[in-house]
């Protein structure tokens, strides 16, 4: 029988991890908490403040808790941790959008300076 390994989420006694804050924890390697997954994106999202509604659908839909909100205020994206997927451009309601996907190597002043105008609505 081959044996596995076990790549532990927290490094020492994790008895009574659950107490304890964020900052308190000896998070292992291993862990997402502190592991950068930056590199794997080929596309990152983009967040325009001029454009949020703060709705929140970003922060429910985000698969990897990579949107940042605080009292319900969309701040930005936590770029360690969002593997570019994209869902949260797919979900945001806005006109134009307020998330958008741009190349990895973009600037911020780039990506801001190509966002799309209002679209009108098509006439019947
Ligand atoms: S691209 Fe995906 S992982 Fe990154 S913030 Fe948006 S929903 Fe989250
Ligand atoms: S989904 Fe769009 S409008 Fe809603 S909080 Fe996120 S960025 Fe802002």
């Amino acid at each position: 029988m081959t044996q596995g390994i076990i790549l532990t989420s927290f490094d020492g006694d994790a008895t009574d991890i659950v107490h304890q804050k964020a900052e308190q924890r000896h998070y292992s390697d291993f862990n997402s908490y502190v592991a950068s997954v930056a590199s794997w994106r080929v596309e990152k999202p983009v967040f325009n403040i001029d454009v949020c509604i703060d709705c929140q659908n970003c922060w429910v839909w985000c698969p990897d808790t990579s949107i940042i909100s605080r009292d319900k205020q969309m701040l930005g994206i936590d770029y360690d941790h969002c593997k570019g997927c994209g869902v949260c451009v797919e979900v945001c309601p806005t006109n134009p959008k307020s998330l958008l996907m741009f190349s990895e190597q973009s600037g911020l002043d780039e990506a801001l300076a190509a966002w799309p105008e209002k679209k009108k609505k098509e006439e019947k």
